[in-house]
């Protein structure tokens, strides 16, 4: 029997109010992973209760005391790495190298932001009056809550957990229903190096109901959600008429532009790990490649030929290239828009069916390249979210940078040219939140603000400074020691004839 899998609320590790559980199953092999306590509104609002209570204190620890125990988080997650990584291919699937990648970005934030509680710098500015001071600092806000996916079951909530609680804030965690065994022990990291009871708690279970009582909680002032556009949308629609402050990380379509003087090997090796890479199942995946027309037959050939070459098999084996899709539903999502590619003109190169390297077990897909892909066809536009490649052919920068940019969604984007007039003409007007030159679409660092554009969120940004413009009001604040009443905007007058 596996282990249950539990909520923590106010420091103890407790089952869910209904007593009901649900299983988290290993998309490779098909076991249980873990069996998983089942929430509900009850729960969250035990938890909504406890870091209500917890906020009070953790508010006025000195943010540098709160970073000493980011630090050790961060080195917590360093020991506990490999044991991460190797649950991380048992709950959700990818392969053990990008598994120890997804654990290194919290340890990266862990420490960034363990040293954001000797900055988390406001400013001074001049104000208009003598004897007159004016500064602005951020603020916490109180509880948040934090609704993650499971592709990146410990990087992303290292990104919003890590800044909501250098800023002050106390936490309502609530994790992927496919990854609630890593949500679980990602918290128990934070309770290990010391976190105070109540400041971050976990509530495990669907969607439906605990995400949605976290969004429309009076008392949880901010949501930060990472997720589809459709569920992140509805969200935002709902918060709103309560007036809370939501950030929002939802889907791509992503592309990499290969112009005609391109340097060819290195493009074909950054399209299949950007394509493949995590099954094609990251918000950054590369799902287009718009090509100039000299060079596109031998990108075809290449890539094809690399593409039917790549292993596909169980993650933790260390060769393996490709791990399954994260769920059976995923996996049928992905095949009905490869249909629809098909009905719609583009040409199948290769792949396009179930995969089976584990005789019968897992939700495995193969690796699935469309040429002759107009990009007007809904392969080309919406985000699939597997394995699947589409190639667009354009003539000139400017088509591509078009094609590129007419998607509804605008998180990364790629191009590969040694010109370096086409590179910053590109840098200019590609219209993503995240532009690479000569790299492939993913590889994000977290000192950088992450986030996209369009339907890819709501103009919040993740990671870098930017990461505590969730977690924080700006507070402004004026001191008046002149001893009398100086009036901004009106007295000016005043001051300057008694300069006279
Ligand atoms: P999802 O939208 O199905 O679920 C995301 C989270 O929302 C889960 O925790 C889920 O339980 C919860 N949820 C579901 N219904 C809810 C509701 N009604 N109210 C509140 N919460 C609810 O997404 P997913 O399948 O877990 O993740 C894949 C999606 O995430 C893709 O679209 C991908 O592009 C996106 N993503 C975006 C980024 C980014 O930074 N832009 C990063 C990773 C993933």
């Amino acid at each position: 029997m596996a282990e249950l899998a539990k909520n923590f609320i106010g420091g103890e590790w407790v089952e869910a109010r209904s007593g009901e559980t649900f299983n988290s199953i290993n998309p490779a092999t098909e076991e249980v992973v873990a069996v998983v306590v089942r929430s509900g509104v009850e729960d969250v609002n035990a938890a909504v209760q406890a870091a209500k209570e917890a906020y009070k204190s953790w508010r006025l620890l000195p943010a540098p005391r709160r970073g000493e125990i980011l630090y050790r988080v961060g080195q917590l997650l360093i020991e506990r790495k490999e044991e991460l990584a190797r649950l991380m291919v048992q709950e959700m699937g990818k392969v053990i190298a990008e598994a120890r990648g997804d654990v290194q970005e919290a340890i990266d934030m862990a420490f960034y932001m363990g040293g954001e509680g000797r900055r988390l710098l406001g400013y001074t500015a001049p104000v208009e009056m003598p004897n007159k001071f004016g500064m602005a600092l951020r603020d916490s806000v109180g509880v948040v809550g934090l609704i993650t996916p499971w592709n990146f079951p410990i990087a992303i909530p290292s990104w919003k957990s890590l800044p909501a609680l250098i800023a002050g804030n106390t936490v309502i965690f609530k994790p992927a229903s496919d990854t609630p065994k890593l949500g679980a022990e990602f918290v128990r990291v934070f309770q290990d190096a010391g976190l105070p009871p109540g400041v971050l708690n976990i509530i495990l279970g669907p969607g439906g109901s605990v995400g949605n009582a976290l969004a429309t909680h009076p008392d949880v002032r901010v949501i930060s959600f990472t997720g589809s556009t459709e569920v992140g949308y509805r969200m935002y629609a709902q918060a709103a008429q309560i007036g809370k402050k939501v950030s929002l990380e939802l889907g791509g379509k992503n592309a990499i532009i290969v112009m005609d003087d391109a340097n060819l090997d290195l493009a074909v090796e950054a399209i299949l790990w950007s394509a493949f890479g995590t099954t094609g199942q990251r918000c950054t995946a590369a799902s287009r490649v718009i090509v100039q027309k000299g060079i596109k037959p031998r990108l075809v050939d290449m890539l094809r030929e690399r593409t039917q070459a790549l292993k596909l098999g169980y993650g933790l084996e260390e060769d393996v290239q490709v791990g399954p899709v994260v769920s059976r539903s995923a996996r049928e999502g992905i095949h009905k828009y490869v249909e629809i590619g098909k009905h719609e003109g583009a040409t199948l190169l290769t792949g396009g069916a179930f995969a089976d390297p584990l005789d019968g077990k897992g939700f495995f897909y193969q690796p699935t390249l469309f040429d002759h892909v107009t990009p007007t066809m809904r392969i080309a536009r919406e985000e699939i979210f597997g394995p699947v490649l589409s190639i667009i052919e354009a003539a000139s920068l400017d088509e591509a940078v078009e094609i590129n940019n007419q998607v509804a969604y605008g998180l990364s984007s790629s191009i590969f040219t040694e010109n370096v007039n086409a590179a910053f003409r590109a840098i200019r007007d590609l219209t993503t939140g995240i532009v690479y030159i000569n790299h492939g679409t993913t590889g994000a660092e977290i000192q950088f603000p992450f986030g996209g554009t369009r339907g890819t969120g709501n103009g919040m940004r993740e990671a870098g400074q930017t990461a505590l413009d969730s977690f924080t009001e700006w507070k402004a604040v004026y001191v008046d020691f002149s001893g009398r009443l100086q009036r901004a905007q009106i007295d000016t007058e005043t001051i300057l004839k008694g300069q006279e």
